[in-house]
């Protein structure tokens, strides 16, 4: 069954779901990070709004699910410490960010832009660059869902599994470090 909150790469090859009940945030972020990871992935016409703003949903990888194509998955990182940004490895089309272990589970679903089934947008964050037209609104209030989500999650009994790690906490693909030569060449102008 197709719903709202499923999702397809732009090639058709990958789906994936969000379950209809998650609970989460939904945030458009602006910051230059997730610019330059669309930027690099050639997505920023698909995903970046015309602020340079990545719709994303804050959730929990336990809501999150592959229906098709979970073997093309791949992973960047803007830099050696940075977020795992999860992508579809056969036609770029960016998916998640989520860090670096499953520790804290955390997932940013990256939504095109005004993608409904989320509900209203809460919070717009990061307001800089091109953005800084835009006043920032709602970031204590995602940050403290967030931090009550990953706590509870924590919790015996939690829902604790993620799709983007292995049992062992080992991420599902190898994450490609960019250079700083990459990074650079990606930065919004
Ligand atoms: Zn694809
Ligand atoms: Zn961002």
């Amino acid at each position: 069954m197709t719903d709202e909150r499923t999702h397809a790469c732009v090639c058709g090859k990958m789906r994936w779901r969000i379950a209809q009940k998650a609970p989460g945030t939904h945030l458009v972020c602006y910051c230059e990070d997730c610019q330059t990871a669309a930027r690099f992935l050639k997505h920023q016409i698909t995903r970046l709004d015309s602020d340079g703003g990545s719709e994303i949903f804050q959730t929990l990888p336990a809501h999150f699910e592959f229906l098709k194509g979970r073997e093309h998955l791949s992973v960047l990182r803007l830099a050696p410490k940075g977020l795992m940004r999860w992508h579809a490895g056969c036609c770029g089309t960016p998916i998640a960010n989520t860090l670096p272990t499953p520790t804290l589970p955390f997932v940013g679903a990256i939504l095109p832009p005004g993608t409904k089934g989320y509900g209203p947008i809460k919070a717009l964050v990061n307001t800089v660059g091109t953005a800084s037209h835009i006043k920032e609104t709602g970031v204590l209030a995602a940050h403290l869902s967030i931090i009550g989500r990953i706590l509870r999650a924590r919790l015996p009994g939690g829902q604790r599994t993620s799709p983007f790690f292995d049992t062992t906490g080992t991420p599902v693909a190898v994450p490609r470090v960019l250079s700083p030569q990459e990074r650079n060449i990606a930065r919004p102008g």
